[in-house]
């Protein structure tokens, strides 16, 4: 080192303004500073990479704060989608569909094990995300199966025979065995006598097409009403209709009239439900009145 400074190739002069002359610089005054600068660059280098260092812990620092966070949320998200998760089979069960079980609603995945990925390295709660995704996609699916199912059934239950097709006494003749009044022979009898007076409102039993609306020969004036699902209404004895074939019908649309046409021996509505064909009794039927 003392060498490279005596080596130095040129001599350094500065005029002085003081004594009007030229002095030499010395070349131990260059050893100086080259020894003041090397420790100036060493100093300032070292806080500059410790500095970083530490910028570099705080940031670690953050990060690590924001994937504890994120652990939490995802936690929470997944307390969130299992709670759904209920209400969703809630719904299923109102609307007559079968449950999910556990493992379908994990997106096809075994149970879930939440603590088992709050543990795994970050890119791998990017996986786990992609599961919640899945499973929220299954709900998504499965509302909306619930909700189609719910307009079916809502259709079904607006069609079924529930509301009593008139007012009137209802205990005269049911549905079973009786001695006929005109024939006076025993014979079961596969509907309803309402008794009320000529003119008395008939409304449809439920929603519908009408099928049938004139004259037969026993029930005199007389309609039926196809409900789909299987089930059809009839309406005996009328004294007028109201309806034409093939004309919808909804619950509770006033049909036809009360009378006395037909094989009858006063003013009444015979009515009768019938199930694929076979008859049931209607009173097993009823649910709304029409007041
Ligand atoms: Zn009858």
């Amino acid at each position: 080192m003392k060498n490279i400074f005596k080596q130095i190739p040129f001599r350094v002069f500065i005029y002085s303004d003081k004594t009007l002359a030229f002095f030499e610089i010395k070349k131990n005054y260059f050893k100086i500073v080259f020894f003041i600068s090397l420790f100036v660059l060493l100093v300032v280098s070292y806080f500059f990479v410790t500095n970083k260092n530490y910028s570099n812990i705080q940031t670690f620092k953050t990060e690590n704060t924001e994937i504890q966070k994120l652990k939490s949320e995802i936690k929470n998200l997944n307390t969130l989608i299992d709670e759904v998760s209920i209400q969703n089979n809630a719904f299923r069960k109102m609307v007559n569909l079968p449950t999910l079980n556990s493992e379908t609603q994990n997106g096809g995945v075994g149970g879930s094990s939440i603590d088992n990925f709050l543990f795994k390295k970050p890119s791998n709660l990017f996986e786990d995300i992609e599961l919640m995704k899945n499973k929220i996609e299954i709900q998504k699916q499965s509302f909306t199966e619930i909700e189609k199912k719910y307009q079916l059934n809502k259709k079904m239950f607006a069609s079924f025979p529930t509301l009593q097709p008139m007012n009137g006494i209802y205990s005269s003749s049911g549905f079973g065995m009786r001695m006929h009044p005109i024939t006076a022979n025993s014979k079961f009898h596969y509907g309803l006598d309402i008794v009320n007076d000529v003119g008395t409102k008939i409304y449809a039993a439920g929603g519908g097409i009408v099928e049938f609306a004139g004259k037969h020969s026993g029930y005199g004036f007389m309609v039926e009403i196809n409900h789909g699902y299987g089930y059809k209404t009839l309406y005996g004895h009328c004294s007028s209709i109201l309806v034409r074939e093939r004309q919808k019908v909804n619950r509770g649309d006033v049909i036809a009239k009360c009378g006395s046409t037909g094989f009858s021996t006063g003013s009444h509505l015979h009515y009768e439900v019938s199930l694929n064909g076979v008859k049931k009794n209607p009173i097993d039927f009823f649910v709304d009145t029409k007041n």
